[in-house]
């Protein structure tokens, strides 16, 4: 299936270094196939205008695309409603959003806020203010060495209370994806809400976010083949109902007078001023993209080239691959014994190949593996064995030079 699907994609032919380029970042960002770019450039040159406001053609027909795109989002996180998928700009501001406005509505003095210690800066930071803000106490899960959440010590800490549990849908730092529906059904008997950040989980097979026992859910569009400046956050009504606006402005209200502002139902309530309307469209186009290709084949491909990663990384000599719990993501961290991680990467880059280096914003979690930084290389699915052979080839350089 790969060659044709990677035809698809034109950075991917880029060179680097007069190289071919070996992309193995797709964990940092995926590039977009031109069925993104495409529906992106005929929004643009079509249908543009701003939306839900004006009566012309061109709002109706961009409103139209905006909202088809909301109808695309729905459908992939397992036919939810479509007035619970809010647009935001990224995972970050989703999970800003939850911290500011659900966290800043609930979290007394006192109050537990459980965030997992594998996170990333995203879904700890903006906790650990609203933790500041209320007098609230932000308590780390704990992890073991396979990057697996201690569910024992997890069920100790529920033991404590809590009023929210932060956890993401599958590792960036590591890979493993973790056990959601059980850690929200510990975390709902104690009362708790769940916000689950689905930044990499969200990338490798449709979110069932209902079925998951998420309340709130974030992901970020250009992990997902479409653009940046694209986000979603999906609640259950009930959390959307405890969840004040978070940005006010145009469009979020229902009337507004000097005494006064009442606003609009959601979705709207949440989409504050002008939203990235291109880039919603782009984010719908990549949603129907992999429905084209197919999820089963795409869980398939990715399945069976990660086992090949793994085994491939086994190979090399002196690498410790770091985090080797099941299930997984596709992505493996590792690091070269003696060799600081940036310089492997450098060195690889000069190869062509491009991988992530440095603690990949999860200190926390680096610090608990008794490390700086590592290396990842992360696969998509327009990754093919090749790459992987490459980036084997690529270590053995890095060897030679730095080893
Ligand atoms: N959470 C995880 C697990 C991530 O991997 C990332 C991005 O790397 C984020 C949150 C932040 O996403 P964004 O930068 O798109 O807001």
């Amino acid at each position: 299936m790969n060659d044709a699907i990677r035809a698809q994609f034109p950075a991917l032919s880029a060179t680097v270094h007069g190289r071919p380029l070996v992309w193995l970042d797709s964990a940092a960002t995926a590039h977009k196939p031109m069925a993104v770019l495409d529906a992106m450039n005929v929004a643009a040159a079509t249908s543009y205008a701003n939306v839900h406001r004006g009566v012309h053609e061109l709002a109706v027909r961009a409103t139209a695309a905006y909202e088809g795109a909301r109808a695309d989002v729905a459908r992939f996180l397992g036919d939810v409603d479509v007035r619970d998928v809010v647009f935001t700009r990224g995972t970050t501001e989703s999970l800003n959003l939850v911290a500011r406005a659900w966290g800043d509505r609930h979290l007394r003095a006192g109050s537990r806020v459980l965030v997992g210690q594998m996170e990333h800066h995203s879904a700890i930071v903006p906790w650990q203010e609203a933790a500041k803000r209320a007098g609230a106490e932000l308590v780390a899960i704990p992890f073991t060495a396979d990057a697996v959440y201690d569910l024992e010590r997890y069920a100790q800490l529920l033991e404590g209370g809590a009023a929210v549990v932060v956890v993401a849908h599958a590792s960036n730092a590591f890979g493993t994806v973790h056990p959601v529906a059980k850690m929200a059904a510990m975390a709902h008997s104690v009362g708790a809400k769940v916000v689950v950040d689905g930044a990499q989980g969200a990338v490798h097979g449709p979110p069932r976010v209902a079925e998951l026992g998420a309340d709130f859910y974030a992901l970020s569009g250009h992990k997902l083949y479409g653009p940046t400046g694209i986000g979603v956050l999906w609640a259950r009504p009930d959390a959307w109902e405890e969840t004040p606006p978070f940005l006010h402005g145009g469009e979020m209200i229902r009337s507004v007078r000097f005494s006064g502002t009442t606003y609009a139902d959601r979705p709207a309530r949440y989409e504050a001023g002008t939203p990235p309307i291109l880039e919603a469209i782009g984010l719908g186009a990549a949603i129907r993209w992999l429905e084209g290709v197919g999820w089963n084949a795409i869980v398939a491909h990715e399945t069976g080239l990660t086992a090949y990663l793994l085994d491939a990384l086994d190979t090399v000599p002196g690498l410790t691959w770091i985090g080797r719990g099941a299930p997984r993501v596709p992505l493996a961290s590792f690091v070269l014994d003696g060799i600081h991680p940036h310089d492997v990467g450098s060195v690889l880059d000069r190869e062509g190949i491009a991988v992530r280096t440095g603690h990949h914003c999860a200190q926390p979690a680096m610090e608990a593996m008794g490390r700086v930084a590592t290396t990842r290389a992360s696969l998509g699915v327009t990754s093919v064995p090749g790459d992987v052979d490459a980036l084997v080839a690529g270590l053995a350089v890095v060897r030679r030079r730095l080893g």
